[in-house]
């Protein structure tokens, strides 16, 4: 019987297998077809100032309303196409929606704050990231410092002296760096200090629990004082309540993205959040007049 179970559990493990392997294969493909329907769209997440509490940048994630199944979360199809060389083409694709879309707001007269996008670490690896970064930032004629890109902790473990030098070309180009998900990896420390990052997200498991978890507390008190000291600043993801926000504040914390704020929006509902570019001459001029 034990030979019976066995063998039952072997077969079932490969049955798991085949639908495994199958899903992957029906999704790698309804994305190549996404991807050629422009069926994807970006969402923005606000930033927020947590002194100020004003919108200071914004995350974009994508969203994938498929036509037969429904809405598929970014958790199922990214890992999927980060198995093949299908996240570069994904990566392209974002990057000149964002790129596009910051340009469109800025000819509308908006103040665009900075807009993150994430990137698989394994992008850095393949490709050529910074040439197709520049040259979508000079297609639509946008500068290099209303973008930001997310990496991963696994990139400062990863590849070092490779990675290093592609995030200083990104820096070179006034783009700002920041290290999603902060505590969730093991990043060395030697490593943190030599990257060129300028902020670090600390992951919404750490918030969860704050302020019942006195361990999450020490971690994300730490956390905050190691980045201040770095001269990194900090933003807070998945701030749910008022308790949480209020403790963040008193920790120093610079930002907070979460829904207590904000969840992502749509461009429109976005768009709708941000200030029209203030020209000071002409202001000064209506003054006068006015006078
Ligand atoms: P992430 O980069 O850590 O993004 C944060 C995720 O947390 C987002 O989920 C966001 O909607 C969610 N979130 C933010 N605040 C709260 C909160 O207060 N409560 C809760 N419960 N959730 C909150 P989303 O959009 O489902 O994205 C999940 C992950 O998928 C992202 O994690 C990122 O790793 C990946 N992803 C999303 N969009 C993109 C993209 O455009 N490109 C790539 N490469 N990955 C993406
Ligand atoms: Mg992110
Ligand atoms: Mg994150
Ligand atoms: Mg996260």
């Amino acid at each position: 019987s034990v030979k019976k179970n066995g063998k039952n559990s072997f077969v079932y493990f490969s049955n798991e297998m085949t639908i495994k392997a199958k899903k992957r294969l029906y999704l790698e493909q309804e994305v190549r077809l996404a991807l050629a329907n422009d069926d994807f769209h970006m969402v923005y997440q606000p930033k927020i100032d947590v002194k100020t509490q004003r919108i200071t940048g914004a995350e974009a994630l994508i969203r994938w309303h498929h036509p037969k199944n429904g809405i598929i979360p970014p958790n199922e199809f990214i890992p999927v196409a980060e198995q093949s060389d299908l996240i570069l083409k994904l990566d392209s694709y974002i990057l000149d929606k964002v790129i596009n879309q910051i340009s469109r707001w800025q000819k509308e007269g908006l103040e665009v704050p900075v807009i993150s996008v994430n990137i698989p670490s394994r992008e850095f690896q393949r490709g050529d990231l910074v040439a197709s970064v520049q040259d979508t930032l000079r297609k639509y004629q946008v500068v290099g410092n209303r973008l930001e890109i997310e990496i991963t902790e696994r990139l400062l473990m990863d590849h070092c002296e490779d990675n290093i030098k592609i995030l200083n070309r990104l820096k070179d180009l006034d783009i700002h760096i920041s290290v999603d998900d902060f505590g969730t990896g093991y990043s060395s420390l030697s490593y943190l200090v030599q990257f060129p990052c300028d902020v670090l997200k600390i992951d919404k498991s750490f918030i969860d629990q704050l302020p019942q978890s006195k361990d999450n507390c020490k971690i994300v008190e730490a956390i905050i004082m190691l980045a201040h000291k770095l001269g990194k600043s900090v933003v807070a993801e998945g701030v749910e309540t008022e308790v949480q926000y209020q403790y963040l504040s008193a920790l120093g914390c610079d930002q907070i993205q979460g829904y207590y704020f904000y969840k992502p929006l749509n461009k429109n509902d976005f768009a709708i959040k941000l200030d029209k570019v203030q020209f000071k001459s002409f202001t000064n001029v209506s003054q006068i007049k006015a006078c």
